[in-house]
């Protein structure tokens, strides 16, 4: 059996994960606060798990897997699997007709399968996600975008994460591209109900997602932890996985790390734990305004992005620690010019950005409305576009 070793003994209790002696990480204990509807295996063969648990389960499931996984021998048992759908992820983020492509093909089906099985980044669990719960809902996959929607439960959901940081394999949400706007479908039905989580999955990623997505998280935690409406124990997750992100980012990342890795997984469920009763804040708003105006814009560069030009708004703070996480990796400064995004786009970007009404009160509080108005944030875009 695989063993994961650290070199020093834990001063912490295994906060940080990064100090924990971790000689067998399915022996971790559960390091998140929140309560989540997702059932955590902490594993060492996260494919192997995937495949008995299925089994012991008697659950029949349609594979949707990350097609960069193909030629990683890693996945071979999974790829065998006779239902499955690649999904191109390094194409696009998920769209609604993705969805709607797939739920068709499974209606189809004389002998439909019981689950929906996710393998991948955070793009091929959203999409396994959506798909689990649209299957039981008769419209199409657009009309689900948003908040409150009543909907039917739908097939079992379950997710291998092979890359962390979004924190996707806990979440209620499945973030999609649609015709009109990138929105989540947010239904308690979209929480996975099984995540296996292994960190050595997560091996074969380029250093650039392994990075960004990685600043995600960072952005994540760190925007929960500034919020005024989030909830006790999600700000009490963010906290640990502000400190967990902190320490993978402050490292280059050229190389897969078995530590860093698990850091990573760590710091991604944490993520998503923090995100149920906890809240983003300015740079999320600021990014949905650039993911709209841009459909190559992977969200993790957006808000990094947005971030750049936000650094009155965090007085510095995550200013400071992205520009330095860049400089540490050798990555230079994204820019919106480079995914196509220019003056042209200002007008619309701020529309959607004022629309995210809860953000702008997550960050300022209830009188938002005194500070945030559309010179306010047409003034991020211009700084962002000029950039
Ligand atoms: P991703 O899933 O888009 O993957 C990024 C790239 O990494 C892709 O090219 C993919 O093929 C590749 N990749 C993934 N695993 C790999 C592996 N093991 N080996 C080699 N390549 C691998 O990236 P992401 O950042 O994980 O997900 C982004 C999406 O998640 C966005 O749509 C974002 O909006 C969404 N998101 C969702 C939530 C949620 O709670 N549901 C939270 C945050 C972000
Ligand atoms: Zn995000």
């Amino acid at each position: 059996m695989p063993v994961f070793v650290t070199d020093e003994e834990g001063a912490d209790g295994g906060m940080s994960g990064e100090s924990e002696s971790v000689t067998n990480f399915s022996g971790t204990p559960a390091w998140w606060s929140t309560q989540i509807l997702t059932e955590v295996v902490r594993s060492d063969d996260g494919v192997g798990d995937l495949l008995r648990l299925l089994r012991e389960r008697g659950r029949r499931a349609f594979f949707i897997v990350d097609d960069a996984l193909a030629c990683q021998p890693a996945f071979k048992p999974i790829l065998e699997q006779e239902e499955i759908f690649m999904f191109r992820a390094s194409d696009s983020e998920p769209r609604t007709g993705d969805v709607d492509q797939l739920v068709a093909m499974l209606r189809d089906k004389k002998n439909p399968p019981d689950a929906v099985a996710g393998v991948g980044g955070g793009s091929t669990m959203d999409l396994a996600k959506a798909v689990g719960i649209c299957v039981a809902n008769p419209k199409p996959a657009e009309a689900y975008q948003g908040y409150g929607l009543d909907m039917k439960r739908g097939s079992e959901i379950w997710v291998l994460p092979t890359l962390s940081g979004t924190g996707a394999e806990v979440t209620p949400i499945a973030v999609l591209r649609g015709p009109e706007k990138k929105l989540g479908i947010n239904n308690s039905f979209t929480a996975p109900t099984v995540a296996v989580v292994d960190p050595r999955l997560s091996a074969g990623v380029p250093k650039f997602n392994r990075f960004y997505t990685m600043m995600d998280c960072f952005f994540h935690h760190y925007e929960i932890t500034k919020s005024r409406t989030s909830a006790h124990d999600a700000v009490g997750d963010s906290i640990k996985g502000l400190e967990m992100a902190r320490s993978v980012l402050s490292r280059d990342l050229a190389v897969y790390d078995p530590d860093a890795a698990i850091t990573s997984a760590m710091a991604s469920v944490l993520g998503g734990s923090s995100s149920i009763g906890g809240r983003v804040g300015v740079s999320h708003a600021i990014s949905y305004g650039l993911s709209n105006s841009s459909p190559k814009l992977p969200h993790s560069v957006a808000v990094t992005i947005s971030m750049l030009a936000c650094r009155d708004v965090y007085d510095g703070g995550g200013y400071d620690d992205t520009v330095g996480f860049l400089e540490t990796n050798g990555m230079p400064l994204p820019r919106a010019a480079d995914y196509g995004i220019g003056e042209s786009h200002i007008a619309k970007m701020t529309a959607t950005a004022l629309g995210m009404e809860k953000l702008w009160q997550s960050h300022f509080g209830d009188d938002w409305r005194g500070i945030v108005d559309s010179g306010f944030v047409q003034d991020i875009y211009k700084r962002i576009v000029a950039a």
